[in-house]
């Protein structure tokens, strides 16, 4: 799918601004998402790249900017939100955090059901068919029952990422879904990201796992200190980066025992 072919974006941000406090931790951040389309975010720790998911997901609120989605949702943070407004925003999309925060007391498939079937009110039958399903599609069809512990963390990050898919978002959001795992835990996840990127889903993914970067991503932002510095194909941005602060981030992360 061309992320390029004109379509109307499924969502626009423009000029988002946000501060906490004296922090001012975005300071204009524009991002175009197109149905389909994969984009994933870099940049080193602080540079604001959890508040632009948060912000995408009506879980933080800037203080000027707008967004726009898909079905007439325009919001003008400038003008202040409307709690319909928020609400509206965080049904579009669904996030995948680092740490899966999966309810300990609930199993797999309890967990997968609770957004859907409590929180969306959609009949318990048919949202139990489909959770099951997306946990086929995951490997974890027969860890239905189990609890969360009894499972590894590559398979509750799955787990995670099932919980999400089963609300039905216009757009995914992954926050470093594999930055809390095992390296030997992350292929599976990864793998499983890529997969939903093939299958035609919208993702704003925030990864530091270049070679996937590279493989799913249409689209690339670098951003650093609250800003996009440098955006582009994946080739372009880990092939040829034209800005110093792109260079300089994309050694550190390549070469970790450099210090550099
Ligand atoms: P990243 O995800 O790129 O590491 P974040 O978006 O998490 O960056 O954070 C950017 C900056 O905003 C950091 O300085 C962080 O301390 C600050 N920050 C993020 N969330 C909050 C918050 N809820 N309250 C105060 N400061 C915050
Ligand atoms: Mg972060």
């Amino acid at each position: 799918m061309s992320p390029t072919d004109g379509s109307t974006p499924l969502l626009t941000a423009t000029g988002l601004h946000k501060s906490f406090g004296d922090n001012h931790v975005l300071r204009g951040i524009d991002l175009t998402l197109h149905r389909g389309e994969v984009v994933v975010l870099i940049g080193p720790s602080g540079s604001g790249k959890t508040t632009v998911l948060r912000s995408l997901n009506g879980l933080e609120t800037p203080d000027a900017g707008a967004i726009i989605a898909s079905g007439g949702l325009r919001i003008d943070f400038s003008a202040g939100v409307t709690q319909k407004q928020r609400l509206a925003l965080r049904d579009r999309s669904a996030m995948v955090f680092q740490h899966h925060n999966l309810f300990p007391h609930l199993t797999v498939l309890e967990n997968v059901i609770e957004g859907p079937w409590r929180v969306q009110g959609r009949p318990k039958a048919e949202v139990i068919a489909e959770a099951r399903g997306l946990l086929e599609r995951v490997g974890l069809g027969e860890r239905a029952d189990a609890r969360p512990h009894e499972l590894s963390g590559g398979q509750q990050q799955r787990v995670g990422i099932v919980r999400a898919l089963a609300l039905r978002p216009d757009l995914l959001l992954f926050d470093e879904p594999t930055s809390s795992l095992d390296a030997e835990l992350v292929g599976e996840v990864l793998l499983v990201i890529k997969e939903l990127a093939d299958e035609g889903w919208t993702m704003v993914v925030v990864t530091h796992e270049l070679s996937f970067a590279r493989e799913a991503a249409d689209h690339v932002l670098f951003m650093d200190a609250g800003v996009v510095v440098e955006q582009g194909a994946p080739a372009e941005i880990f092939g040829a980066p034209r800005e110093e602060r792109t260079r300089r981030f994309l050694t550190r992360i390549l070469r970790p025992l450099d210090g550099g």
